[in-house]
C-alpha cells in the first residue's frame, strides 16, 4: 500500500497513538492532516481559550513530525470535504481516525465512511485513543451502557488494557501536499493565565505529576488552596496525553494517591460511554425532573453576578474568577459554582455549562454536560437532590481562606474563615470591604429547591 491520511482530531500526540501507528505499519507514506473544522466555529465551540491551547498543539505536533522527517499537514472547512481532498490528491488508499464519542462526531464519522468509500478509500477507526476503555467495551447485562458509576468502574478496572506504544521513529510524508500555515496562539479573548499546550508541556507535566504530586492527590484533591491536583485534563481533552498511558503509569505509581486519580481516569471513560449511547444528552436531561428552571431572561443580574464571580458568596465568585483568569477550575469548585446556579439559584444547567464551555481549556462535551447534570440532579447522580452549601464547604475545602484571598483581592485582609461569611464582620471592617451582599439567602434558595423537587 502507498499513502495513509491520519486525520488528527483530539489526540493530538506521536506518542501512544494507534491510529497512526496502524496507518505507518501499512503504508509507505502517511499524511498527517489536521482540519479545522468549520462546523465546531458554526457551532459556536471555538472559545478562544481552546483555540489558544490548540495552536500550541499543533505547532508542537508539527515540530515533532519535522523531527520525523514529516509535517502536519493543516486545512479548513468542512471535514469530510477535506479529508477526502487531501486522499484524492495524494492518491492514499486508506484513512485512519480515532473514535470519537459526540452525536457530532458519530454523525462526522458516518459521513467520511460514505463519503471515502464512494471514492474508493476505506475508512479505519480506531478505538482506545481517547479513552482507557473504549465505549460500550464493558455494559450491563441490560442495557447498552452504565449509567451508574460504582458498578462501571468494577467492571472497568477488570478491563485488561492494551500496551503502550512509543512514538514513531520516521514519519515520511509525501512530498507537495498543500498545507495551511500552523498558527501562533492568539490572545484576543483569552484567559491571561491560561496554560500552554502541546504534546511536550502534557508529557513534561505528566512526568513531574508522577514524581511528586500523584502521592499526595487522595488527601490533596479537594483543598482548593492547595492546588494539588494534576491539571492534565485540557491534555486529555486535547489527546497530547494518551489515557491509556496515563492509567498504565498511574497504576505503575502505587498507593492510595495512585488508586484515587485512576478512579477519576474512570469518570471520564465512564461520561464518554454515557454520551457515546446517548449523544442527546449533551442538550436533553439524561434523566428529566421535570424541573422548570429559571432562565437566563427570568434571572438576568443572577446569571451575570454568577458568571462574573459578584454574588456575594466568596467561593463561589473566587471559582467564577479562576475561570475567567485561567480558563480552568479546580472540580472541587466546579462543584460548588455549578450546586449553587442550579440548586441554590434554581437556574438551569445549560446556561452555566453554555458558560462553562465558552471558558474552559478542557471545555469537553461529554465532561462538561454530563458533570453539569450530575449536579442538577437530572443524570447520574445516585443523589439528585444534594445541595451544596458555599460557606459549609468553603470552611472544609478551604480552611485557611488561601483560595478565596488569591482570587479575590477584595477580601485579602479578612483574617480567618471570616473569609467565607464577610457579612458577618461588624462596623468599620464590613463598611470598609467593597464586595457585594449577598444576592440571595441560602435558606430562600434551598426551600425554593426543594419546593420545585417535591413538585416531581
Ligand atoms: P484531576 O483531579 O487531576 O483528575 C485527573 C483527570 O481525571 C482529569 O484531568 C479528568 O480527565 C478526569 N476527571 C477528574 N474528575 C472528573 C470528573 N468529575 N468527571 C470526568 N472526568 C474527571 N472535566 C473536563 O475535562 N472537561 C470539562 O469540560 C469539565 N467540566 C466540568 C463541569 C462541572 C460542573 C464539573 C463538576 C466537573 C467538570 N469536569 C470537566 C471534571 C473535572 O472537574 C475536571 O476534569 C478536573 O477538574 C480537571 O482537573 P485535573 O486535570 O487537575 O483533574
Amino acid at each position: 500500500m502507498n499513502v495513509s491520511v491520519v486525520l488528527f482530531t483530539s489526540d493530538l500526540r506521536l506518542h501512544d497513538h494507534p491510529a497512526l501507528r496502524a496507518a505507518l505499519d501499512g503504508s509507505r507514506q502517511v499524511v498527517p492532516l489536521f482540519v479545522r473544522d468549520r462546523a465546531v466555529d458554526d457551532a459556536g465551540f471555538a472559545a478562544p481559550n481552546r483555540l489558544a491551547f490548540l495552536a500550541d498543539c499543533l505547532r508542537d505536533l508539527d515540530a515533532g513530525l519535522r523531527e520525523r522527517g514529516g509535517r502536519l499537514v493543516l486545512r479548513s472547512g468542512d471535514v469530510v470535504e477535506q479529508v477526502c481532498k487531501v486522499a484524492a490528491e495524494t492518491d492514499a488508499d486508506e484513512v485512519h481516525l480515532a473514535a470519537d464519542v459526540s452525536g457530532y462526531a458519530q454523525r462526522r464519522e458516518e459521513r467520511l465512511r460514505r463519503a471515502l468509500e464512494a471514492q474508493g478509500v476505506r475508512l479505519h477507526v480506531h478505538d482506545t485513543v481517547t479513552t482507557a476503555v473504549a465505549p460500550g467495551a464493558v455494559t450491563p447485562a441490560s442495557s447498552d451502557h452504565f449509567a451508574v458509576f460504582t458498578p462501571y468502574f468494577r467492571h472497568w478496572s477488570q478491563q485488561a488494557l492494551r500496551d503502550t506504544l512509543g512514538a514513531p521513529r520516521a514519519v515520511p510524508v509525501p512530498d507537495g501536499v498543500g498545507s495551511e500555515e500552523i498558527p501562533s496562539r492568539g490572545s484576543l479573548g483569552v484567559s491571561p493565565l491560561l496554560a500552554a499546550g502541546g504534546e511536550t508541556e502534557g508529557r513534561r507535566r505528566l512526568t513531574s505529576w508522577l514524581r511528586s504530586g500523584i502521592a499526595d492527590y487522595e488527601g490533596g484533591r479537594d483543598d482548593l488552596g492547595g492546588d494539588a491536583t494534576s491539571r492534565l485534563s485540557p491534555h486529555l481533552h486535547f489527546g497530547t496525553l494518551s489515557a491509556v498511558e496515563l492509567v498504565h503509569r498511574a497504576r505503575h505509581a502505587d498507593g492510595p494517591g495512585a488508586e484515587a486519580f485512576v478512579r477519576q481516569l474512570a469518570w471520564r471513560d465512564f461520561h464518554r460511554q454515557v454520551l457515546a449511547a446517548r449523544p442527546a444528552a449533551a442538550t436533553d436531561d439524561y434523566r428529566t425532573k421535570r424541573d422548570r428552571w429559571r432562565s437566563e431572561r427570568t434571572a438576568r443580574d443572577e446569571v451575570a453576578a454568577w458568571r462574573e464571580g459578584r454574588t456575594g458568596y466568596p467561593v463561589i465568585d473566587a471559582g467564577m474568577r479562576q475561570l475567567r483568569d485561567e480558563g480552568w477550575m479546580h472540580n472541587r469548585c466546579r462543584l460548588l459554582t455549578a450546586s449553587f446556579l442550579v440548586k441554590t439559584l434554581y437556574i438551569d444547567w445549560r446556561v452555566g455549562a453554555r458558560h462553562f464551555l465558552d471558558l474552559l481549556v478542557d471545555g469537553d462535551v461529554a465532561n462538561n454536560q454530563l458533570n453539569w447534570q450530575w449536579m442538577a440532579g437530572t443524570g447520574t447522580d445516585t443523589r439528585p437532590n444534594r445541595v451544596l452549601n458555599p460557606v459549609a464547604q468553603g470552611r472544609r475545602h478551604d480552611p485557611d481562606g488561601a483560595y478565596v484571598r488569591r482570587w479575590v483581592p477584595e477580601l485579602a485582609d479578612v483574617a480567618g474563615q471570616s473569609v467565607h461569611e464577610p457579612w458577618k464582620l461588624q462596623g468599620l471592617d464590613r463598611a470598609a470591604l467593597d464586595y457585594p451582599e449577598p444576592i440571595v439567602d441560602l435558606a430562600d434558595g434551598l426551600a425554593r429547591f426543594r419546593q420545585a423537587r417535591e413538585r416531581d
